[in-house]
Formats: C-alpha cells, structure tokens, sequence
C-alpha cells in the first residue's frame, strides 16, 4: 500500500485526522480519531506493562509539562537544542541543512543499489552480491562520495560549523527539493524549544518552555521518588507524556511532528556500570518490539555518528518505515549529565547513598525513549494490508485489513446480528454484546450486509467478528470468525470471552 493511501485510511476510518483540519489544518499537529486513540491507548499500555508493571524496581511518575526554566538551561537545551537550518532564496523552503545533505547521500546510495539489481538480473544465481559492492569500481566509487560527504558533515555537525555545512551544500552542488534552485541562504542554528510566558513575572524570569522531552520531569524528581518509594540502584523512573519541538521541517504525516508524545524512562545506576546496562536494554528493548510480531527483518540497531551532548554511548531502534529505516527509539547511555548539571545549577545535592559500597554518588543513567506515535505509525505500516482473498461466490476480492497484534487492536470484538429486521437477532445480538463490553471493547453493528460488516472490521484491526444467526436462537452458539484467517467457527456464547480473552491478553507478550 502507497504510504498516501495509509495516511487516507487513517482518516476515512478514524485512526487520525489533520488538526483543526476546517481550518486547512496546522502543519505536523495531528488529532487521534476513536479508533486512533484506542490504538495508541493500547500500545501505552504494552509499554506501561513492560517497563512499570513488569519491573519491581521501576516506577512510573506523570510529571508537568511546564517546568522551571532553569531546568532547560541546565539539561543543555536552551543552548545546544538546536538544528542547522538553511532557506532556500527562491522558493522561499526552509530546509535543515543535515537532512538535505543526508538525502543526497541517499540518491547516491539509490544509485548503488540500482546497479546492484541489474548485475544480479544478469548474472542470475551465480551474483555474489557482497563481491560485487567490494569490488566493482563505480560502486566503489560512489561509496567513497557518500562517505566523504557524511563525514564532513559530521565533523562540521560536531563543532557546531554553519559555514562548513554550507560550503557541503554548495560542494555537492544539492539543489531545493522543491523548485531545483541552488541558490541557498546562509545555514544558521535553530533552537527547537517552543516558549511562553509566566502571566504574574515579565521578562526573561518568566519564560516557559514546553518541555521538548519527557526525560527532565525524571531527572529533577530523581531523589523525591528515590525516597518516597525506598528504591536501591539500580532502579528505574518511566513517564509517558507530551513533548513539543518546533520542527523546521515537519513531513512523513505522524513521523516528525510539533507535538507529540514520548515514553521514556531513565534507569539509575553506578558510575561505570553504564555499559553493562546499555546492551541491557538495548536487548530488552529490540525485544518489546519483535513480540508484537514486527518481523526482525525490518529492525535494525543504529549507533550514533554523532553523539549528543550527554551521551556517551547512543543507538537508534530504527523500523523500516514505508520511506526507509528511520529511528523508532533511542538507548541513550547519558552519564550523569543531567542529575550533576541540576545539582549545580540548583545548588541541591542529587545524590545516592550506596549501602553496598558505603559511599555518596550522582548516579548514571541509560535511558530508553520512544515516541508513540512514530510507534502508532510503525504499527499501523506493518499492518495495513490489501490483501486476495475469496469471497462469498467463491471468486477472488481484495479486502483492506489491518493485521494489528490483537493486544493493540482498537474494538477486539464485533457483535453482528446477521440480518437487522428479525428482532430475535438483534435482541440476542445485543444480550451478547452487553455481556462481552463489560470485558473488552465491542462494537455492535447491524448495517449493511454481513460481508461489508466484516470488511468495515477488518479496515480498523478486529481480530474478532461474532455473528448471531438463527441457529443462535436454537442452540446458544455464534459463529467466530478469525480476522487473519478467515475461519468461522461455530462456538457457544459462553465460550467467546474466553476465547477473545486469551487472544488479546497482554501476558502474551510481555
Ligand atoms: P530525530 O533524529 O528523528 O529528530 P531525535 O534523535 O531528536 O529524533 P530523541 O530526542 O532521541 O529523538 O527522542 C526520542 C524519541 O522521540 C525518538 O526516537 C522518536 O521516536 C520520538 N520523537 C522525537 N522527535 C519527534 C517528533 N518530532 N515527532 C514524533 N516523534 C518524535
């Protein structure tokens, strides 16, 4: 499926639509439909369950978003938040300097691989693929250029050197996307924090951000809930919540937005045991996301070229999404940064008494850092599909489904009376759908024919259809058909929940 067809399907069946969209919308905000905030519901909760529930020694806060200001002052953002941005002069598109010099390393590297694809359509099985890329002199060749251009705009990144990100820009001759100009502004910093201001203090004393990560809100309660919950490192503070960032360049629908939400949580531990704990739960973590059945082939690691100002070790969960691997998640080992910047900066110690070694520290931390909805987004690109499928004559029909994990799936059950105007059905219908509400969230519908009604389910990821028929009027059973398979089988009322209930269970996977 086109990505522009997902982004459509999102709206048409209620999984996200463009906010304030009467308005023609507001660029990289978006509004959850019913079926949107019932799915991202559920994966805050596969998360929850992971990280809180099934951790003794992690625990969950639900900090403000507004915080001192001298907490961005201290975490480095209000300084070092920034992105290098370049306009273009004609078409008037802003642009960030990294991401046009990326792309154009990525049209070489389409290059590459095109070459590749037609060597092995004329070689057929006898290609040694890897031979080839080692060898081939063009391949060669334009390897080097890729390397040699990342480099340099890794080390002019490094430095913080604008000019030397533009002098890239104008070496590889890279045009604007949009209109093919080449005739560029120069490339300044951009601080990404949103900012407003305190009503009762003017000026500077006053001046709110939004907080651009959910991670701070943990790091200046780091000793309130040490205490409050009588933790012992290493232990672990997790918070899901709304971050903002005011994106110079905000594509690829929910990819990159201006406010989003984030699910974090630092984990505190000893000086020196970082990197013990960074393969942790860099493990842990790739392993949260192949239980959802996202097959292992479109996850990958990717360490950082450039590492933040707090971190000395970071990689990237990235998922292949419908326009390439893109990060998913970050595992960032971040030293003790930001607790000994806050200490300083608040004049309060945020330290760690360590009855093992009798002895006084700031802790480090590895922390773990998804976006929710780069994971809605992910789940909803694996599992939309259109899909052959027989129908009821016996000939061949496309359908839309939504092969969600069941545990994720917005409705689980759909409650369908086989005909609408036989009272008996309905009234069973409704005894059964008023029954299984109580346990998972049902939907009853009564419109249309049976097959449109099984289609409309699976758009939205049902895993689950129960349709009341005549003989349900005789003998207590219902059939149960299967999202995935399509198998129908007769079961009795009694038995669905359990049946359901088991299915979306979250102890399957986690
Ligand atoms: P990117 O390089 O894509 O801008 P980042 O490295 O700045 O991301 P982090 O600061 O590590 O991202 O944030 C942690 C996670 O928050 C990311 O892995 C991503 O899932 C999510 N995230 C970050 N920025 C956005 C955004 N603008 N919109 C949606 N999700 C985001």
């Amino acid at each position: 499926m086109e990505f522009k067809d997902l982004i459509s399907h999102c709206k048409e069946y209620g999984f996200i639509y463009p906010s304030s969209e009467i308005y023609d919308g507001l660029s990289a905000v978006y509004d959850y439909g019913p079926y949107g905030s019932e799915l991202k519901n559920n994966i805050k909760s596969y998360w929850w369950k992971s990280m809180v529930q099934m951790h003794e020694n992690i625990v969950g806060i639900d900090a403000a978003i507004f915080m001192h200001p001298k907490t961005w002052k201290a975490s480095g953002h209000v300084d070092a938040f920034n992105d290098p941005l370049v306009d273009n002069k004609d078409s008037k598109k802003r642009y960030r300097a990294d991401q046009l010099i990326e792309g154009y390393a990525e049209k070489i590297e389409e290059k590459i691989n095109k070459d590749v694809a037609k060597a092995k359509e004329k070689f057929g099985t006898s290609f040694d693929e890897v031979m080839y890329r080692a060898t081939n002199p063009r391949v060669l060749e334009r390897q080097a250029e890729i390397d040699t251009v990342l480099k340099r705009m890794n080390e002019a990144l490094k430095v913080g050197d604008m000019e030397g990100l533009k002098q890239v820009i104008e070496d590889c001759e890279i045009p604007c996307p949009e209109s093919g100009s080449r005739n560029w502004t120069e490339v300044r910093q951009f601080n990404l924090m949103f900012n407003t201001q305190l009503g009762n203090i003017a000026g500077e004393e006053g001046k709110l951000y939004l907080r651009p990560e959910t991670a701070q809100g943990i790091f200046v309660n780091f000793l309130n809930v040490q205490k409050s919950t009588r933790q012992k490192i290493p232990f672990g503070i997790a918070q899901i919540g709304k971050a903002f960032r005011n994106e110079i360049v905000a594509r690829q629908f929910i990819f990159r937005m201006r406010e989003f939400e984030q699910m974090e949580m630092q984990f505190f531990i000893r000086p020196g045991e970082e990197m013990k704990w960074y393969e942790y739960w860099k493990e842990t973590r790739l392993k949260w996301h192949l239980a959802l059945g996202t097959p292992s082939s479109k996850l990958r690691f990717h360490d950082h070229d450039n590492l933040a100002h707090y971190a000395n070790a970071a990689v990237d969960i990235q998922y292949e999404f419908p326009f390439g691997f893109r990060e998913l998640e970050g595992i960032h080992s971040r030293t003790n940064f930001d607790l000994s910047q806050h200490q300083e900066l608040s004049g309060k110690k945020l330290q760690y008494f360590d009855p093992e070694l009798n002895e006084n520290y700031v802790p480090y931390v590895v922390e773990t850092s998804i976006g929710c909805d780069r994971m809605f987004l992910a789940m909803i690109s694996e599992s939309l599909q259109e899909e052959k499928v027989p129908d009821a004559d016996g000939n061949e029909s496309t359908r839309t489904v939504m092969k969600l994990h069941p545990c994720l799936a917005p409705n689980k059950v759909a409650v369908l009376p086989l005909l609408k105007n036989k009272e008996e059905l309905t009234k069973a219908a409704s005894d059964v759908f008023d029954t299984l509400k109580k346990k998972f969230l049902c939907q009853y519908d009564e419109k249309d024919a049976i097959g449109r009604r099984y289609r409309r389910q699976d758009a939205i990821g049902t895993p689950y259809c129960v349709t009341i028929d005549f003989e349900t009027l005789e003998n207590n059973t219902v059939t149960l058909r299967d999202r995935d398979t399509l198998q129908q089988i007769r079961v009795s009322i009694d038995e669905i929940s359990k049946i359901v209930g088991e299915k979306v269970d979250y102890s399957n996977i986690i």
